[in-house]
């Protein structure tokens, strides 16, 4: 199959994929794909799992909320995907969702919610951010879905932190350098809607594994400094 005629319907299933398996749907994929895409027994999509690369299914049968989809050839080998997480202080929960949103459609490999001390909620519905980084996944083409762990403070993030792992902080308003793309590993850290406060920068700042930027001179919506933080660590150069 050449890459133009792919199957644009994607699903990320937890099986183990490979030529011949027979895999059967959730009940929310089957609604998806019957009520909502319109698709029908013979119908092809892609299928991923995180580690088998992205596989031709067809569809053999199809109810309200009962799917089988035969597993046929591989389109897609998995491979190496960017080593960049993403630290955040937790949000509102429609900001939260787009960051989720974003970051997955941006190649997060992991997503690390922080407590801060002007954080806005303290709770996350783990299984929601997950649909929606599945979903996420599944239309940007994606062969993964990024791990979200649970939240934790920003002192324990910073105690527990991995060695090799640079951890790029955004932080507003103070003489920084520029933000600019980095070899892995790395992580990207974006403070709450009120900011880190002066004890919280001087942790940050406390650690040598700590990288303060700037994202620039206007101050940015969290949502849109993880975006445009999580674009320029990635940046590549135009061109010659
Ligand atoms: N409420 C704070 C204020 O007005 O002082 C601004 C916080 S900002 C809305 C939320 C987070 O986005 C910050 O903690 C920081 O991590 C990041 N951020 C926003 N603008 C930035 C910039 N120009 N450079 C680096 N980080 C930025």
């Amino acid at each position: 199959m050449k890459a133009f005629d792919r199957p644009k319907l994607r699903l990320f299933v937890e099986a183990r994929l490979h030529a011949g398996a027979e895999i059967a749907a959730t009940p929310g994929q089957a609604h998806y794909l019957g009520a909502v895409m319109r698709a029908a027994p013979g119908s092809l999509l892609g299928l991923f799992n995180g580690t088998d690369g992205e596989w031709q299914a067809r569809i053999t049968s199809l109810r309200r909320d009962r799917a089988v989809l035969a597993v046929e050839q591989l389109l897609k080998p998995q491979a190496a995907e960017p080593d960049l997480w993403l630290a955040f202080a937790l949000l509102k929960r429609q900001a939260t969702d787009l960051l989720v949103q974003k970051a997955t459609e941006l190649g997060a490999a992991a997503l690390l919610p922080v407590l801060t001390a002007r954080t806005q909620a303290e709770r996350v519905n783990e299984a929601r951010l997950r649909a929606i980084a599945i979903e996420a996944a599944e239309q940007s083409e994606r062969l993964t879905v990024p791990r979200i762990a649970a939240p934790q403070s920003l002192a324990a993030l910073l105690d527990t932190w991995p060695a090799g792992r640079t951890l790029v902080a955004a932080i507003e308003r103070v003489p920084v350098p520029d933000i600019r793309p980095r070899p892995a590993p790395t992580a990207l850290l974006v403070g709450p809607e009120g900011g880190f406060t002066e004890p919280e920068l001087d942790a940050l700042r406390s650690h040598a594994f700590v990288h303060p930027v700037t994202l620039g001179p206007r101050v940015l919506r969290a949502e849109t400094a993880a975006i445009a933080g999580l674009a320029l660590l990635q940046a590549r150069n135009p061109p010659s």
